[in-house]
This record gives C-alpha cells, sequence and structure tokens, in this order.
C-alpha cells in the first residue's frame, strides 16, 4: 500500500466519540515505550504524526488517523503501569477495553512487543484478554535493529514456545524496525489486503 495522505482526527476518550464513520480501523497497542509513536510515524512517512518521547504513558487516549482517505489507523494508550492482576480486565483501563468490546469498525489489533524482551505477564495477559474477547490480532515485534539476526531469531524462538504454553499456534506476526524502515512494507501490504477481502 502506498500512503497518499495521512491525518490526524481526533482524540477521545470514550469510545462513544470515537469518528462516526464506517471505515475500517486497526488498532496499534503495547507496553509504554515499545516504540509504537515510532512505528506509526515509519508506517505513514511522518516524522510527527504519533508524537514520540522517552516520557511513558503519555498518551492517554484514542487517536484516530485517517489513512488515504478509506481507512484509520487508531493509537491507544500505552499500558504496563498497572498492576498486572488475576482479572485481565481490572488491570487495563476501562475506556481501552470499551473499545475493543464496543467498536464495530475494528478488524484487528497490532499488539507490540520489543523483540529484546523475554515475555511480559502484562501483555500475555493483554493478549489472553483480546483472545477471550475473539478479538483477532497480530504481533508486531518491533526495535528489530536492537538484536543481531542471530539473537532475534533466538528471542522469537522462545516467544513463540511461550505462547504455545496457552495458545494452539503462534498468532501471526511482522517484525520492524523503525529507525531501519524494516517491516513497512509488509505491515501495510498486509493491512490493504485484508481491506481488500
Ligand atoms: P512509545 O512510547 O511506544 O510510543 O515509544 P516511542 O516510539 O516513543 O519510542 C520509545 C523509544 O524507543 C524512543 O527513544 C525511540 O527512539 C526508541 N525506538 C522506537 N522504535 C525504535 C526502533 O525501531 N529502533 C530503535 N533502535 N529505537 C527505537
Amino acid at each position: 500500500m502506498k500512503i497518499k495522505s495521512a491525518e490526524f482526527t481526533m482524540s477521545n476518550s470514550e469510545v462513544a466519540k470515537c469518528p462516526k464513520d464506517r471505515l475500517p480501523e486497526y488498532a496499534f497497542i503495547g507496553r509504554s515505550n515499545v516504540g509504537k509513536s515510532s512505528l506509526i510515524n515509519m508506517l505513514v512517512d511522518q516524522k510527527n504524526l504519533a508524537k514520540t518521547s522517552g516520557r511513558p504513558g503519555k498518551t492517554q487516549l484514542i487517536n484516530h488517523f485517517l489513512i488515504n482517505k478509506n481507512w484509520f489507523l487508531v493509537d491507544l494508550p500505552g499500558y504496563g503501569y498497572a498492576r498486572v492482576s488475576k482479572k485481565a480486565k481490572k488491570t487495563f483501563q476501562k475506556f481501552i477495553t470499551d473499545y475493543f468490546e464496543k467498536r464495530k469498525q475494528l478488524v484487528l489489533a497490532f499488539v507490540l512487543i520489543d523483540c529484546r524482551h523475554e515475555p511480559q505477564p502484562i501483555d500475555m495477559e493483554f493478549m489472553q484478554y483480546l483472545g477471550e474477547s475473539a478479538i483477532p490480532f497480530n504481533i508486531i515485534f518491533t526495535k528489530a535493529d536492537k538484536l543481531k539476526p542471530g539473537a532475534l531469531e533466538r528471542n522469537l524462538a522462545s516467544y513463540e514456545q511461550k505462547m504455545l504454553e496457552t495458545w494452539e499456534e503462534m498468532p501471526q506476526y511482522f517484525i520492524t524496525s523503525s529507525s531501519k524502515y524494516i517491516g513497512r512494507d509488509e505491515l501495510l501490504d498486509y493491512v490493504e489486503n485484508v481491506n481488500d477481502e
């Protein structure tokens, strides 16, 4: 997919106030500092559409960006500061779970994971929550430039092993680096194909 236009539409903390359009939308979510803003900026090829900073937890809103006037990229708040609880729903802010449970336009979610890290309970719990809520999701492993190819392969293999303790199969995943422009075409082509289905 070629990006012809990408514009900020609105920020909200209530799903009821999100855009009324029926356009398909794709949500991006992950732990604070995972590289979500950088990834979004890479995808749309703009330096500053999504704000980046080292300051964790700053984006506390549902942000809609209209892409090519025919789909929404949705930037959701970073999680990871709430304590992990047995009841996943309580771990994540209500407006996030509301978004996932009520937003009919949502096609799928991309859960961002830093490729350097061991599986983290909060990510596992979040994916578990998505699974239980029957929300389709893919994984995006970020910051791939930070690992040598062998180490990346080993980390992904151990991530998959951990996932297979609770999942029947490893969800589809993408490997990206925003600083090296890795994974951009694969992700955009994937969204285009899903949109065409
Ligand atoms: P967010 O909090 O998830 O939106 O994360 P940011 O996009 O603000 O990135 C957090 C930090 O990681 C920043 O210092 C970025 O420069 C850095 N970062 C993000 N993506 C990459 C990447 O692909 N490679 C490298 N080396 N650093 C990255």
